[in-house]
Protein backbone atom coordinates (compact mmCIF):
# COMPACT_ATOMS: atom_id res chain seq x y z
CA UNK A 1 0.00 0.00 0.00
CA UNK A 2 2.69 2.67 -0.99
CA UNK A 3 -0.02 4.47 -3.48
CA UNK A 4 -2.49 5.61 -1.91
CA UNK A 5 -5.54 6.74 -3.79
CA UNK A 6 -5.09 10.38 -5.48
CA UNK A 7 -6.55 13.20 -3.50
CA UNK A 8 -10.43 14.68 -4.40
CA UNK A 9 -9.90 17.41 -6.07
CA UNK A 10 -10.76 20.45 -3.67
CA UNK A 11 -14.03 21.74 -4.06
CA UNK A 12 -15.94 18.38 -6.03
CA UNK A 13 -18.08 16.84 -4.02
CA UNK A 14 -17.63 12.68 -4.46
CA UNK A 15 -19.57 11.50 -7.63
CA UNK A 16 -19.88 15.36 -8.84
CA UNK A 17 -18.80 14.96 -11.96
CA UNK A 18 -20.21 18.48 -13.31
CA UNK A 19 -17.29 20.77 -15.34
CA UNK A 20 -18.46 24.31 -13.50
CA UNK A 21 -17.20 26.76 -16.03
CA UNK A 22 -15.29 29.61 -14.34
CA UNK A 23 -15.26 31.75 -16.94
CA UNK A 24 -17.58 34.71 -16.96
CA UNK A 25 -18.64 35.08 -20.52
CA UNK A 26 -19.85 32.26 -21.11
CA UNK A 27 -23.29 33.61 -21.72
CA UNK A 28 -24.60 34.07 -25.41
CA UNK A 29 -27.13 36.49 -27.16
CA UNK A 30 -29.79 33.29 -26.43
CA UNK A 31 -29.01 32.84 -22.75
CA UNK A 32 -31.59 34.19 -20.76
CA UNK A 33 -30.40 37.19 -19.60
CA UNK A 34 -29.44 37.17 -16.36
CA UNK A 35 -30.56 40.47 -14.29
CA UNK A 36 -33.86 37.77 -14.47
CA UNK A 37 -36.18 39.49 -16.42
CA UNK A 38 -38.14 37.01 -18.64
CA UNK A 39 -35.74 37.73 -22.14
CA UNK A 40 -32.97 37.07 -23.84
CA UNK A 41 -29.13 38.74 -22.87
CA UNK A 42 -29.17 40.30 -26.30
CA UNK A 43 -33.23 40.95 -26.03
CA UNK A 44 -32.47 42.58 -22.43
CA UNK A 45 -29.46 44.08 -21.06
CA UNK A 46 -27.22 42.94 -24.38
CA UNK A 47 -28.71 45.71 -26.26
CA UNK A 48 -27.59 47.98 -23.73
CA UNK A 49 -24.20 46.93 -23.32
CA UNK A 50 -23.57 46.85 -26.94
CA UNK A 51 -24.77 50.73 -27.07
CA UNK A 52 -27.73 50.02 -29.26
CA UNK A 53 -30.00 51.26 -26.44
CA UNK A 54 -29.29 53.10 -23.16
CA UNK A 55 -31.88 52.09 -19.90
CA UNK A 56 -35.05 53.94 -19.38
CA UNK A 57 -35.44 53.62 -16.10
CA UNK A 58 -32.71 53.75 -12.83
CA UNK A 59 -33.85 49.84 -12.37
CA UNK A 60 -33.13 48.40 -15.85
CA UNK A 61 -29.90 50.63 -15.68
CA UNK A 62 -28.86 48.93 -12.13
CA UNK A 63 -30.14 45.41 -13.94
CA UNK A 64 -27.34 46.29 -16.98
CA UNK A 65 -24.71 46.66 -14.88
CA UNK A 66 -25.66 43.51 -12.79
CA UNK A 67 -25.67 41.72 -15.90
CA UNK A 68 -22.40 43.48 -16.98
CA UNK A 69 -20.54 41.86 -13.75
CA UNK A 70 -21.91 38.75 -15.04
CA UNK A 71 -20.77 38.53 -18.05
CA UNK A 72 -17.64 40.89 -17.44
CA UNK A 73 -18.39 43.72 -19.23
CA UNK A 74 -16.41 46.40 -17.68
CA UNK A 75 -16.22 49.07 -20.21
CA UNK A 76 -19.58 49.10 -20.07
CA UNK A 77 -19.75 49.16 -16.30
CA UNK A 78 -17.28 52.49 -16.46
CA UNK A 79 -19.33 54.32 -18.84
CA UNK A 80 -22.81 53.83 -16.72
CA UNK A 81 -20.75 55.10 -13.30
CA UNK A 82 -20.93 59.07 -12.81
CA UNK A 83 -17.90 61.01 -13.93
CA UNK A 84 -17.84 61.84 -10.17
CA UNK A 85 -17.44 58.89 -8.91
CA UNK A 86 -15.96 56.36 -11.51
CA UNK A 87 -12.57 54.34 -10.48
CA UNK A 88 -9.96 54.85 -12.80
CA UNK A 89 -9.82 51.39 -12.85
CA UNK A 90 -12.23 48.22 -12.39
CA UNK A 91 -10.66 44.65 -11.76
CA UNK A 92 -13.40 42.03 -12.16
CA UNK A 93 -13.00 39.02 -9.49
CA UNK A 94 -12.67 36.32 -12.02
CA UNK A 95 -13.50 33.74 -8.30
CA UNK A 96 -16.97 35.44 -7.89
CA UNK A 97 -19.33 33.91 -10.44
CA UNK A 98 -23.12 35.89 -10.11
CA UNK A 99 -26.03 33.67 -9.87
CA UNK A 100 -29.08 35.98 -9.70
CA UNK A 101 -30.43 39.55 -8.49
CA UNK A 102 -33.27 40.44 -6.48
CA UNK A 103 -34.89 44.08 -6.71
CA UNK A 104 -36.15 44.31 -3.18
CA UNK A 105 -37.32 48.56 -3.98
CA UNK A 106 -37.10 51.49 -6.15
CA UNK A 107 -37.94 55.09 -5.63
CA UNK A 108 -37.66 57.58 -8.52
CA UNK A 109 -35.91 56.27 -11.51
CA UNK A 110 -38.60 56.67 -14.04
CA UNK A 111 -38.46 58.61 -17.31
CA UNK A 112 -40.07 61.74 -15.20
CA UNK A 113 -37.31 61.12 -12.92
CA UNK A 114 -33.47 63.31 -12.67
CA UNK A 115 -32.55 60.69 -9.81
CA UNK A 116 -33.40 57.63 -8.21
CA UNK A 117 -32.32 54.50 -5.75
CA UNK A 118 -32.92 50.81 -6.23
CA UNK A 119 -31.93 48.37 -3.23
CA UNK A 120 -31.24 44.97 -4.24
CA UNK A 121 -29.90 41.82 -3.44
CA UNK A 122 -26.94 40.34 -5.82
CA UNK A 123 -26.45 36.35 -5.16
CA UNK A 124 -23.47 34.75 -6.73
CA UNK A 125 -20.78 32.20 -5.74
CA UNK A 126 -17.80 32.23 -4.07
CA UNK A 127 -15.07 29.90 -4.13
CA UNK A 128 -18.36 27.31 -4.32
CA UNK A 129 -20.00 29.30 -1.21
CA UNK A 130 -22.80 30.79 -1.87
CA UNK A 131 -23.11 34.61 -0.85
CA UNK A 132 -24.83 37.89 -1.69
CA UNK A 133 -24.32 41.22 -1.74
CA UNK A 134 -27.03 44.05 -0.65
CA UNK A 135 -26.84 47.78 -1.19
CA UNK A 136 -29.00 50.54 -1.75
CA UNK A 137 -27.77 52.48 -5.06
CA UNK A 138 -28.33 55.91 -6.19
CA UNK A 139 -28.81 56.57 -9.30
CA UNK A 140 -28.79 60.40 -11.21
CA UNK A 141 -28.90 61.50 -15.37
CA UNK A 142 -25.78 62.55 -16.70
CA UNK A 143 -26.14 63.78 -20.22
CA UNK A 144 -30.00 62.46 -19.69
CA UNK A 145 -28.63 59.04 -19.04
CA UNK A 146 -28.85 56.82 -15.85
CA UNK A 147 -25.44 56.06 -14.32
CA UNK A 148 -24.99 54.68 -11.42
CA UNK A 149 -23.50 57.41 -8.44
CA UNK A 150 -22.63 54.85 -5.69
CA UNK A 151 -24.36 53.13 -2.87
CA UNK A 152 -24.56 52.07 0.88
ZN1 LIG B 1 -31.48 41.98 -18.48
Amino acid sequence: MSAGAAPAPKGFAPGDNRVVSKKTGSITPTSPCPCGLPASYAGCCGAFHTGASSAPTAERLMRSRYSAFAVGDVPYLLRTWHSSTRPAVLDLDDGVRWTGLEILATSGGTAFHQEGTVEFRAHCRVGGREDSQHELSRFVREGGRWVYVDGV
